[in-house]
């Protein structure tokens, strides 16, 4: 019997790749999304598959699905620093009365469940790399509190109904992730640097790009997105590349697949900017028997030339 599974967020980054790979494995999949920071451009070559159904909804408001549903997948959120900047109330308003809808639905249809929490957690971390007992250092009232908090509140809700209602849960929290279908103007570095690159416009980088990140191939993430889901591991887990860069190495790899005359221009950095990052995944290889696959110089050839 066919599995139906119910992704918000859909019309998003990674929402809209994980309606790909579930329609791939045959589930039905219904998409989700208010179109606030998705773009329906994600998911149209999906619109006319048997097994897929679109609904703009608005997961912060009251809604039903009739449907049975086996599985949900909540990434519904802003989750670019521009956007939630823009958007801090609707923000937190997705991760907090968004996700208690969500999580009712999970409920009365006695489904498993997987929330997208976020490296975002662990703020500005005070240990390196983070691993999934670091509470983290998050400044609640600072330009990223929105996002962070919400997300927090996030897992403590979710965790919340799988220990007083007995829900089955899965919580991911998500390091940096890139790939196509990330809008050009939603101001992350990955987009922003590769369109500078093809613009030939100098490459604005924040700070003196000493900062680091670790970045993970959109399959790579999905992949171990899908495999946490078939686990029974109801903890949070990390899911993201343990591979580091800094800022500017980013920049250069750039420059070597696109050949530019780009320059960099630093820029302040902005407030509360995380210095490093970088997950553990200790946990996600023991539980999940997962790592991504994908290095840094190959996912963006995949994403700049795909
Ligand atoms: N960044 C940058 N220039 C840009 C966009 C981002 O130097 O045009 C920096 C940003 O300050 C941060 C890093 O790149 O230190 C990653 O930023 P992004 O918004 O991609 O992700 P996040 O900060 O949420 O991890």
């Amino acid at each position: 019997m066919k599995k139906t599974v119910l992704i918000t967020g859909a019309a998003g980054f990674i929402g809209s790749h994980l309606c790909d790979y579930f329609v791939k494995r045959n589930y039905f999949v219904i998409a989700i999304d208010n179109l606030l920071t998705g773009c329906l451009e994600n998911l149209i070559h999906l619109q006319k598959n048997p097994n897929f159904k679109f609904f703009q909804i608005d997961v912060t408001s009251s809604f039903e699905i009739e449907q049975k549903i086996d599985y949900i997948l909540h990434f519904a959120s802003p989750a670019s620093p521009i956007d939630y900047l823009k958007m801090p109330i609707e923000t937190m308003r997705v991760g907090s009365v968004g996700t208690e809808n969500i999580l009712k639905i999970a409920l009365k249809n006695n489904c498993t469940i997987l929330v997208a929490s976020t490296s975002e957690i662990y703020g500005d971390p005070l240990e390196h790399p983070q691993n999934e007992n670091y509470y983290g250092n998050v400044n609640p009232i600072g330009p990223r509190g929105v996002y962070d908090e919400a997300k927090r509140f996030l897992e403590a809700i979710t965790m919340g109904y799988h220990t007083f209602h007995g829900l089955d849960i899965r919580i991911a929290r998500i390091f940096n992730t890139y790939g196509k279908r990330m809008r050009h103007d939603d101001g992350r570095a990955i987009p922003t640097f590769i369109n500078q690159a093809i613009k030939q416009k100098n490459f604005t980088v924040y700070g003196d790009g000493s900062q680091t990140r670790s970045f993970c191939y959109i399959d790579d993430t999905v992949e171990g997105i899908y495999k946490l889901l078939k686990s029974n591991y109801t903890k949070p887990i990390n899911i993201g590349n343990p591979v580091e860069h800094s800022i500017t190495s980013l920049v250069n790899i750039i420059k070597k697949i696109i050949p530019s005359n780009s320059k960099i221009t630093f820029k302040n950095l902005p407030e509360n900017d995380p210095k490093v990052r970088k997950p553990d995944i200790n946990l996600a290889r023991k539980i999940l028997n997962w790592e991504p696959k994908t290095s840094l110089e190959e996912g963006l050839r995949l994403t700049i030339f795909n």
